[in-house]
């Protein structure tokens, strides 16, 4: 199933699903017990949004060696987690703003892991019963405030900085999925989710070694090597095999 939220004309946000561009509504919870109802709605008659709204995203710097080598950075020896704030979740289609403190914002095209079902000390074996499915993220960065602060709160936590979407999977094979980045039809990035560091069994249970994962929990997974600037007027497109595609369009921040 590929589990969407959206909004119709006049209505309140609401979870669905979505089979080619036709969307039924889901009655119920999509973490708990729901029926699908039949499809009534087009794809271009709704707004599509950011398919969860996570209690909390958990993400993993420097898990694609090609990355840590562009970033002058060492290959951890256990995964390397922060976290971004629910408040920087954007859907597909909507808009990346560029905050007036940076002048380098990069892009970085990650498998996202929504989590199903509560959770902590979560053991190997029992990972996949853990986990409701997959989308497409985009852990936009401050590049310059991120080596400037240390550590990475604002340089990951602005406004916009976490596109999601435009679905979640929940049939999807992550084991060696290409995901690809374009900026203006461009390449940027690409690599197989086979070339990560610290696999997605490992960082759950290291994740629920520290705090309990709830449903609507996201793991961002890490980006491979191409990182690169975001300027006003951009369009970027991170893509995974399988999943679908994840659109941005990019602004500078009036405020
Ligand atoms: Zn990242």
């Amino acid at each position: 199933m590929r589990l969407i939220r959206f909004q119709a004309k006049k209505e309140p946000p609401q979870y669905g699903w979505i089979n080619n561009d036709n969307i039924g509504r889901i009655d119920g919870s999509p973490f708990g017990e729901f029926q699908r109802s039949e499809t009534t709605f087009h794809l271009e008659s709704v707004q599509l949004l950011a398919p969860v709204l996570p209690g909390k995203i958990i993400c993993v710097g420097r898990n694609y060696a090609e990355h840590i080598k562009e970033t002058n950075a060492e290959i951890p020896t256990t995964p390397l987690l922060f976290l971004k704030p629910p408040s920087s979740v954007i859907g597909s289609l909507q808009t990346i703003f560029l905050p007036p403190q940076s002048q380098q914002v990069d892009h970085e095209a990650e498998l996202a892991v929504v989590i199903g079902k509560r959770g902590r000390w979560i053991q190997p074996d029992e990972v996949s019963s853990y986990i409701y499915g997959y989308t497409v993220g985009n852990d936009v960065t401050a590049r310059d405030l991120q080596r400037k602060d240390g550590q990475w709160t604002r340089s990951k936590g602005f406004d916009t900085f976490c596109p999601l979407g435009p679905w979640i999977e929940t049939e999807f094979n992550p084991s060696d999925a290409m995901i690809t980045c374009h900026v203006n039809d461009e390449l940027r990035q690409m690599a197989s989710t086979r070339d990560m560091i610290f696999h997605i069994d490992q960082l759950i249970v290291y994740a629920s070694s520290i705090m309990t994962l709830d449903p609507g929990d996201i793991i961002m997974t890490g980006t491979p090597a191409g990182i690169s600037p975001l300027r006003p007027g951009d369009v970027v497109e991170v893509a995974i095999e399988g999943i679908g595609k994840l659109r941005n369009t990019v602004a500078v921040e009036n405020h």
